[in-house]
């Protein structure tokens, strides 16, 4: 469970997360959207303590996760981050991105490691290309390729940052494939994205930002079927 209880935060003059109260369950999928500059990727990137808060409290299973105790590579080993920008290591191989972590973090034997990260790649229909370099693939498998990296530390939570948004529109559904069906498996899942339909189809949540507040709250359905505030009937009409 992650807990947010009043939770602001300011880049300098400008209040970015304003009084953020929210409850996400373990296991629940949520997609997070609003307008450009609302808040998703700072709220999001405070999931993995990647951003200072300045009061409140976020805490993941009852761990306050902004605690000065806190064993930051261990807490941030359980969780999964993928942004927009693919970001693998280019000298590394595909197989070589995948195995890193768990051979470095989780101390696992590089063949312990490769039997993983092979049926990860499977998972993400790539296992034909684990000894490709990250530059010969396209956007999409490159994102596909990120996903397994950040699945094969078995994160408890995978977060998700516009996970397509960088790619040619004929990649976005291979990758969107790939995390409806992660969504499935009882992973708790935080995905800002601008794809609505994805959101409709796999989100058991939709979490409405403008301004830094999280304006609405609600199951798909009641989100773009009844819309209750008017910045998100706005948002709504605009995207439409
Ligand atoms: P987008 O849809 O464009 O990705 P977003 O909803 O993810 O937008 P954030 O990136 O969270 O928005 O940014 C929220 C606000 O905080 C924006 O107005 C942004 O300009 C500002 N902001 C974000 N990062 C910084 C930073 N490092 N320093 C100063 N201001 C920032
Ligand atoms: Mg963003």
């Amino acid at each position: 469970m992650i807990e947010f209880n009043a939770v602001n935060k300011w880049y300098g003059n400008y209040h970015a997360l304003n009084d953020v109260t929210e409850t996400i369950a373990t296991g629940e999928v949520v997609v997070v959207c609003g307008p450009s500059g609302s808040g998703k990727s700072t709220l999001i990137r405070t999931i993995n303590r990647l951003e200072p808060i300045q009061s409140g409290t976020i805490r993941i299973n009852g761990q306050d996760i902004y605690d000065k105790k806190l064993n930051l590579n261990a807490f941030r080993s359980g969780i999964g981050f993928v942004f927009q920008q693919f970001n693998l290591f280019p000298h590394l191989s595909v197989i070589g991105n995948i195995i890193l972590a768990p051979k470095r973090l989780a101390g696992l034997s590089d063949a312990q490691a490769r039997a993983k990260a092979m049926q990860l790649l499977e998972r993400v229909g790539l296992a034909h290309k684990a000894d490709a370099m990250p530059d010969a693939l396209s956007g999409g498998q490159q994102q596909r390729v990120a996903i397994a990296r950040a699945l094969a530390m078995e994160p408890p939570i995978m977060l998700f940052d516009e996970p397509t948004s960088a790619l040619d529109p004929e990649m976005i559904n291979e990758v969107l494939l790939v995390i409806r069906d992660l969504a499935k498996d009882g992973m708790t899942m935080v995905c800002v994205t601008h794809e609505m339909g994805f959101a409709a189809e796999a989100a058991d949540r939709i979490l409405f930002m403008d301004q830094g507040r999280i304006l609405e709250r609600a199951t798909p359905q009641a989100f773009f079927n009844n819309p209750q505030h008017p910045r998100t009937i706005q948002f709504l009409a605009d995207i439409n």
